[in-house]
């Protein structure tokens, strides 16, 4: 008897696990735009309350592991993720 593996279950795993940290977010009710504005630079005032709200975030790693080139993720902005060799 030959079993055949299927991918659904994989693409379930990880949108279970994309799904699960980001509903455990601190910005979860936030404003988006505090974090992540169109891709130019975001105001220096968002960029302090944003980074406020992820102090006291759970998921600070995740994030950073799905960070992008443009706005805060993980309490960090890009040039800092840069200098951290993070995305
Ligand atoms: S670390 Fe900041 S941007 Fe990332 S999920 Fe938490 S609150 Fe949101």
């Amino acid at each position: 008897m030959t079993t055949r593996l299927s991918i659904a279950p994989l693409t379930e795993i990880f949108s279970d696990y994309f799904l699960s940290w980001r509903s455990r977010a601190a910005c979860e009710p936030e404003d988006a735009r505090l974090f992540y504005y169109d891709g130019h630079a975001l105001p220096l005032a968002d960029i302090a309350e944003a980074k406020q709200v992820c102090s006291r975030c759970p998921v600070v790693a995740e994030c950073l592991d799905a960070a992008d080139d443009f706005g805060i993720w993980g309490g960090l902005d890009a040039a800092e993720r840069r200098r951290l060799d993070l995305r």
